[in-house]
């Protein structure tokens, strides 16, 4: 059934994923702060929309796809009061899970209905519509929106109530970080020990140290032919984001007082290389980072 959607926050992720709405015969109505973004996604078949309230007016759903909590939270104040009473908001960003709750709780509290579906799959996955979408609220509110969310992407999954998808989000991403900086260590270490990249990744790839970071985004160029090291660590899945997504993480480590500290440790070492040598980085390049430490010239 063809929806009028309104999708707020047509950045990198946001273009790209309503313009495949666009494809799947909705009429979006789509509104940026930045004039380029908007031109961009008019080409693809998105109806400008010059304010974030004009743009929610008359539609059947609400899309954002913003940088940050506070970006969602502010947009929420503007638009809650503009929208169709029992309009569904589907807030696709990466946001606190504090965060999360509180837009559902102002939404509802405004008459309307929420759901949490941030993303995995990155800019390709986005402009692929073969992204995850991991959701958090009512099952009425996921049964509804899933068209939407199945025409941007390959896979959704309920993951509970208000904030479970932002809480799925950032523990998944929390395994990823912790996973690489572990599996970036152990080719370091076996370097020091004479061992070589492919052999340590014949081994592990088929025994217990088998895991994601390790079979498809290997860190040392050769074993992975399309894992980022082999195209001098241009992402992929850029270290910031991954620095963003562990700052998530410890805000929620630190208010559920979890002791997680290899996921604590993570996120401090993603951010010092987000902020150096990783800006323009794969995630995966922290094993350069970690050789240099070593003081190895390997
Ligand atoms: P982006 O910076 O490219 O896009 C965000 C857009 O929001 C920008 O165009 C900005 O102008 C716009 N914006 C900000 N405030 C606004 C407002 N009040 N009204 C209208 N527009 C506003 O970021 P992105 O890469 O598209 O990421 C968006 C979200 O998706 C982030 O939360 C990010 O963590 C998450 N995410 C990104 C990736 C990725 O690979 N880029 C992957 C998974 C999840």
């Amino acid at each position: 059934m063809s929806m009028i959607v309104a999708f707020v926050g047509l950045g990198n992720m946001g273009g790209p994923m309503a313009a495949n709405l666009v494809r799947a015969g909705h009429r979006v109505r789509g509104h940026d702060l930045v004039a380029a973004a908007v031109d961009a996604a008019a080409v693809a078949g998105v109806e400008p929309s010059s304010s974030a309230p004009g743009a929610v007016t008359d539609a059947d759903l609400v899309i954002t796809m913003l940088p940050a909590g506070r970006h969602v939270l502010d947009l929420y104040d503007d638009i809650l009061g503009a929208a169709r009473p029992g309009t569904l908001f589907v807030d696709c960003s990466t946001i606190d899970v504090a965060d999360a709750r509180t837009a559902h709780e102002r939404a509802v509290a405004s008459g309307m209905r929420a759901l949490d579906a941030p993303v995995s799959g990155g800019v390709v996955g986005a402009e692929a519509a073969t992204l995850t979408f991991m959701a958090g609220g009512g099952e009425a509110e996921f049964a509804e929106a899933l068209p939407l969310l199945e025409a941007m992407g390959k896979k959704a999954v309920h993951c509970g109530e208000a904030g479970a998808g932002q809480a799925a989000k950032i523990c998944n991403n929390m395994i990823l970080g912790v996973s690489m900086i572990a599996v970036s260590e152990a080719f370091v270490l076996g370097e020091s020990l004479g061992l070589s990249h492919q052999a340590l990744y014949d081994v592990a790839s088929t025994a217990s140290g088998q895991c994601w970071a390790l079979s498809v985004n290997c860190p040392v160029p050769g074993p992975v032919p399309a894992s980022p090291a082999n195209r001098d660590y241009r992402p992929g899945f850029a270290a910031s984001l991954m620095a963003k997504d562990l700052g998530l993480a410890t805000n929620a480590v630190r208010s559920g007082e979890v002791h997680a500290e290899l996921g604590l440790r993570a996120a401090e070492l993603y951010a010092a290389y987000a902020k150096g040598a990783g800006a323009t980085e794969d995630f995966s390049g922290i094993i350069r980072t970690i050789r240099e430490k070593s003081g190895e010239k390997a």
